[in-house]
């Protein structure tokens, strides 16, 4: 798939990459894998299985359980049995499983990042150089607090798990959304329940395999997998805290059936994100920037900077640079090395996009698409550019989780802020300028979790995230994403 991109005549002789796959033969997989509940993998009771596929050829991988409530009930119970030891381990005892969690991934990052690729479609150099990596980082940042959590939150009396988590994950990160879920809860001495999307669970069970390469006890991990009833079934069931990462509208029904339960909840949800370029920006600089924002993972990323507002007098040089940039990218194989955009995640996330695509189309927008050549199988989006677009078109107003940008433009910097800020979500936000007066005053003022400046995309374990308003409520990563893993008994406040 190397020849994805055909030029126009009239653009400059192509450079010729030679095809780059990188080889699936260290991926094994089985034909099938049941549910890992008390440590083991085990037969569903409800005798269910579905196949889960290559959304880049379409070809089924393996069969996987499809947990009921029944099934459900029984990886919380295990998760419930394990509870007592786990949480009376000395934390530096629970530090080292955590801490050989991280190892083994580093030690199996080319196996974990060739199957994420072919489950979820998403280029190989992203799954390795970024989603592996950090799962990897996850773990190793929170073992180091096992020990320390006193030391984590002074004056708050002695911390203490929450208990049994249920943990719900979407599918656009699916090692890495595990791992912040996993890492923290373990951490803290609690056991859980997780839920992998049920187009992207190959990685979770090859993440519980590594659980038990590393000796976790049985039932201080169970992994569930299935569709939307699975995850409904998690939050009805009586654990003590869930955690979810997905669309708002899921996020929804589950606050509505937690309110009242006194089950802990975190909610991060959709986004919608405004990446601002300011006319003193270093446009070539801002460019990459902004691929870098919206193609991402084929722009499934709940923090994209799927809305770019440019400053006017800098509009057209910037557009310019877009469109050319926009010609370089390769899409195809996701295995390929050289490969910048991958397959889309699913036949219903393409479905989406198109319709989201055309609204804008319907709604005057100006669409820009690259010359591009997509292979006939599999699920495939080419990189698209809106321009025209107004604040009340559905492109600038709902999340599309695929590769297509909105633009728009902005005369002072009040009418950007107004902008930006003009939306039910709030998960971050990108300001693109030379000024570090206008950086501050623009991060002040940006109603999102995350604001980067000059930088676009970027992630750390120490760094919370989380949303504002329709986006959620809670914090992952850094001291933030353990405290809703903790409760805590006397202490100053
Ligand atoms: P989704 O449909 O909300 O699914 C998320 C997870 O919830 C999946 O495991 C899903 O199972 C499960 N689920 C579906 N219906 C459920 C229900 N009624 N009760 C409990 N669980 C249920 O979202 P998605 O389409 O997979 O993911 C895309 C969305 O996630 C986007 O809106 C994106 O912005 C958001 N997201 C947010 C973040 C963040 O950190 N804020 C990160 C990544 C993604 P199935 O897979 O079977 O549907
Ligand atoms: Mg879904």
């Amino acid at each position: 798939m190397t020849e994805a991109i055909e030029r126009p005549a009239s653009a400059a002789p192509p450079w010729e990459y030679a095809s780059a796959p990188e080889s699936t033969d260290i991926v094994r997989l089985d034909d099938r894998y049941g549910l890992f509940i008390g440590g083991e993998f085990v037969e569903p009771k409800s005798g269910r299985w579905f196949p889960t596929i290559s959304p880049a050829t379409e070809e089924t991988l393996a069969e996987v359980a499809e947990a009921d409530a029944a099934d459900v009930a029984r990886a919380v119970d295990a998760a419930r049995d394990a509870a007592p030891a786990w949480r009376a381990l000395a934390p530096a005892e629970r530090a080292k499983y955590v801490f050989r969690i991280a190892r083994q991934l580093q030690e199996r990052a080319r196996e974990f990042a060739v199957l994420e690729s072919l489950n979820g479609g998403k280029p190989i150099k992203e799954s390795r150089d970024v989603d592996i990596p950090l799962a990897a980082a996850h773990f190793f940042y929170y073992a180091g607090w096992a020990d320390k959590l006193e030391y984590a939150f002074p004056a708050r009396g002695t911390p203490a798990p929450v208990g049994v988590a249920g943990q719900i994950i979407p599918w656009n990160f699916p090692l890495l959304m595990a791992a912040w879920k996993l890492a923290p809860a373990l951490a803290a001495g609690n056991t859980t329940v997780l839920k992998p999307a049920e187009t992207t669970p190959l990685t979770a069970l090859l993440l519980a395999q590594v659980m038990q390469e590393a000796e976790l006890p049985g039932g201080v991990v169970n992994i569930v997998t299935g569709a939307g009833e699975t995850g409904a079934a998690l939050v009805d069931a009586p654990v003590d805290k869930i955690a979810f990462t997905g669309s708002t509208e899921v996020g929804k029904i589950i606050r509505r059936s937690t309110a009242g339960t006194g089950k802990r909840l975190t909610l991060e949800l959709g986004g919608k994100a405004a990446n601002i370029v300011f006319e003193d920006a270093p446009l070539d600089q801002a460019v990459e920037g902004v691929i870098n924002g919206i193609f991402f993972n084929q722009g499934h990323v709940c923090c994209a900077g799927s809305r770019l507002l440019v400053q006017e007098p800098v509009f057209d040089a910037l557009l310019g640079k877009l469109k050319d940039r926009l010609q370089t990218l390769r899409v195809g194989d996701p295995l390929d090395k050289n490969t910048d955009v991958g397959a889309i995640n699913s036949r219903a996330q393409l479905e989406k996009i198109e319709e989201l695509v055309e609204s804008g189309v319907e709604e005057g927008a100006e669409i820009y698409q690259p010359e591009c050549l997509l292979p006939e199988r599999g699920f495939w989006f080419r990189p698209t550019l809106f321009t025209g677009v107004s604040q009340s078109h559905r492109i600038a107003r709902e999340e599309i989780f695929g590769p297509v940008l909105s633009i728009l433009t902005f005369r002072t910097v009040d009418e950007a802020v107004e902008k930006a800020n003009n939306t039910p979500y709030g998960l971050s936000a990108g300001v693109w300028t030379e000024k570090g007066s206008r950086i501050l005053h623009m991060a002040q003022r940006l109603r999102a979790g995350v604001v980067w400046a000059n930088t676009f995309n970027r992630f750390d374990p120490t760094s919370p995230f989380g949303g504002y308003k329709e986006s959620g409520f809670g914090r992952e990563g850094g001291l933030h994403g353990l405290e809703p893993y903790l409760t805590f008994d006397g202490g100053a406040r």
